[in-house]
């Protein structure tokens, strides 16, 4: 007689907890996509365990970058920093997750790349500030604002995923 029986699946009764779920926006700069980096910086998101929410290759209008970085419209390398974002393609992303906006930051590094971190994006990536790869939101307030100023509505993707309940408790 066969004694092979069929494993089985565990169907866990879990439900993730909404507590905590952010929004930030996380760009990926013209340097990236030039440089190939999209696939490598999308998983690093990925892997942590957020939820990709909206994503496009966009080409931003000067109107656009203005007033994504309008408060630093008075620092001196305003104009350079407008040129970098409109000088090619940049990939829009709109992540969410439990406190996304913070861990997103902590992934991404600091702004200067020489004190980023190693196992940071930028500490991995990039070696200056005026090239540093990647933007992320930097108060769940402005996460709502840039995904607003970026996406239009029907871009954006309310989904569930099955890893929901494995990764939030
Ligand atoms: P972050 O992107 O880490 O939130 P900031 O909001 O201070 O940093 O600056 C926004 C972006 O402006 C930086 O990511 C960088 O691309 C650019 N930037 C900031 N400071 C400088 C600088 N001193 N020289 C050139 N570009 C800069």
């Amino acid at each position: 007689p066969k004694r092979h029986t069929r494993a089985r699946i565990f169907l866990p009764h879990l439900v993730a907890s909404m507590e905590g779920v952010e929004q930030t926006y996380i760009m990926i700069k013209p340097d990236g996509v030039q440089r190939g980096l999209v696939g490598e910086i999308i998983s690093r998101f990925e892997r942590k365990g957020f939820k990709l929410t909206g994503l496009k290759l966009f080409q931003c209008p000067k109107e656009l970058a203005e007033e994504h970085y309008k408060d630093l419209q008075s620092k001196p390398f305003f104009p350079k920093l407008i040129d970098y974002i409109t000088s090619g393609p940049v990939v829009c992303m709109a992540w969410e997750g439990v406190g996304v906006v913070a861990s997103a930051r902590k992934l991404i590094g600091a702004t200067n790349p020489l004190n980023a971190e190693p196992g940071t994006i930028r500490g991995d990536l990039a070696v200056q500030t005026g090239r540093n790869v990647v933007h992320g939101s930097d108060s769940p307030d402005n996460g709502k604002r840039e995904i607003a100023l970026w996406f239009k509505e029907g871009e954006l993707c309310s989904w569930e995923a099955v890893q929901g309940p494995w990764l939030v408790e």
